[in-house]
């Protein structure tokens, strides 16, 4: 980090103020329909102040805190990913008119956002878009053009909740690299204040103009023991150690039936996970078919359709969906791009109406394969379909 500082609750305000003043949509933690969402504020007023949130498999809900707390919730409903990466996008729209056919690109020019807020978990997961979207052969133009655009403000967790486990993907509670400003909120005998830390050119410019008093060595122990508390009251934990090896080598483990059994193939977890980033493709035309539009929408390798190529799906069962998502998102990904497909925010978990929690699941391929003989030929004989 280049520079700290201590910012007020006034100096929080101001920070909002002054990036909306230099043309940014600040996009921040809000409570709506008894959930802690991400939409546009002008004021620290609209942050969720005294509301946390208790996440477990399967359940959601916010609570009264008491306190006077901005950020003392876990991962927000939603990441940040339809804001960078939309659920639904125009990539193009073509009009047919008595003089011919026009097509028109999506904006290519979108505006500026600031996102206050973010956990080290959705933090890591815009590093990993960044590495699936923006470092392989074909950019993403339209992410690359957000992100461009885009100024991150982190906030260290410090109320993970029962589904978190961002300590193990070493993730969190402190936010990792990318943000532009680093905040962590401290509430103690010497007032409401945020040690402000900038981590980029851009966050330090920012941090210049506000109203700050100088950090202390109290402030900074202060800060760093907000982490070891979060570090302490983290809800789970997954091992990480051997897991491309330990899925690859599951692929017939009578887990997959079991999970199966319970999985509805809803998709949730894909939907509200940070860093899924399946898509396909929709063509839509108005009634008079002069006005047609293509549109990319999230997907989900949990639906049959997804894996469907001449002659049927690949993968007709929801085990072997299933076990799609977890080898991808575990196993294959860091091969593909050199780090975890899963940043630890617990989401998918809270979010799962049968309650699957992938840290369990984990744990029983674990179990099944300290059971099994080490088969050589696991990969080539016949899969779950
Ligand atoms: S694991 Fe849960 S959230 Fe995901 S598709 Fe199955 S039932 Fe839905
Ligand atoms: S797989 Fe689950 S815990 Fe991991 S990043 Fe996605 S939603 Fe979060």
């Amino acid at each position: 980090m280049e520079r700290d500082a201590i910012l007020d609750l006034g100096g929080l305000q101001a920070l909002i103020d002054t990036l909306r003043g230099l043309g940014y949509r600040v996009i921040g933690p809000t409570l709506r329909d008894g959930a802690l969402v991400l939409a546009e504020v002008s004021s620290i007023e609209q942050l969720p102040q005294g509301i946390g949130d208790e996440q477990q498999p399967g359940r959601y809900r916010t609570r009264d805190r008491g306190d006077e707390a901005f950020f003392s919730f876990a991962a927000t409903a939603q990441s940040a990913k339809p804001i960078l990466f939309p659920a639904d996008e125009m990539l193009w729209r073509g009009v047919r008119s008595h003089q011919g056919f026009t097509v028109t690109d999506a904006d290519p020019d979108p505006a500026p956002v600031a996102l206050l807020g973010i956990r080290g978990c959705d933090l890591a997961a815009i590093r990993v878009h960044d590495a699936v979207l923006l470092s392989r052969n074909e950019v993403d133009v339209r992410y690359q053009a957000r992100r461009a655009r885009s100024f991150l403000i982190a906030v260290t967790c410090s109320a993970p909740a029962g589904t978190c486990f961002c300590a193990s993907m070493g993730t969190g509670p402190r936010p990792g690299e990318g943000a532009d400003l680093v905040l962590t909120e401290l509430i103690d005998d010497r007032g409401h204040r945020f040690l402000a830390e900038a981590g980029s050119p851009e966050g330090a410019q920012v941090l210049a103009t506000l109203p700050t008093t100088d950090a202390n060595a109290d402030d900074r122990a202060a800060a760093a023991a907000v982490v070891t508390a979060a570090t302490d009251r983290m809800g789970r934990e997954l091992r990480t150690d051997d897991l491309t090896e330990l899925l690859f080598a599951s692929a017939e483990s009578p887990r997959w039936k079991d999970v199966a059994e319970r999985c509805l193939a809803c998709t949730n977890c894909t939907m509200v996970c940070p860093t899924c980033f399946c898509t396909s493709v929709e063509d839509v035309s108005d009634l008079t078919g002069d006005v047609d539009e293509r549109h990319r929408v999230w997907d989900s390798c949990f639906s049959l359709e997804y894996s469907r190529l001449h002659g049927g799906a690949v993968r007709p069962s929801t085990g072997a969906r299933y076990r799609q998502w977890l080898t991808h998102k575990l196993g294959s990904w860091p091969v593909q791009f050199g780090m975890s497909g899963c940043v630890g925010c617990g989401r998918c978990i809270t979010w799962c109406p049968a309650a699957i929690d992938l840290t369990v699941e984990v744990a029983a391929l674990r179990d099944d394969a300290a059971q099994t003989t080490a088969r050589p030929d696991a990969l080539a004989s016949t899969p779950e379909r």
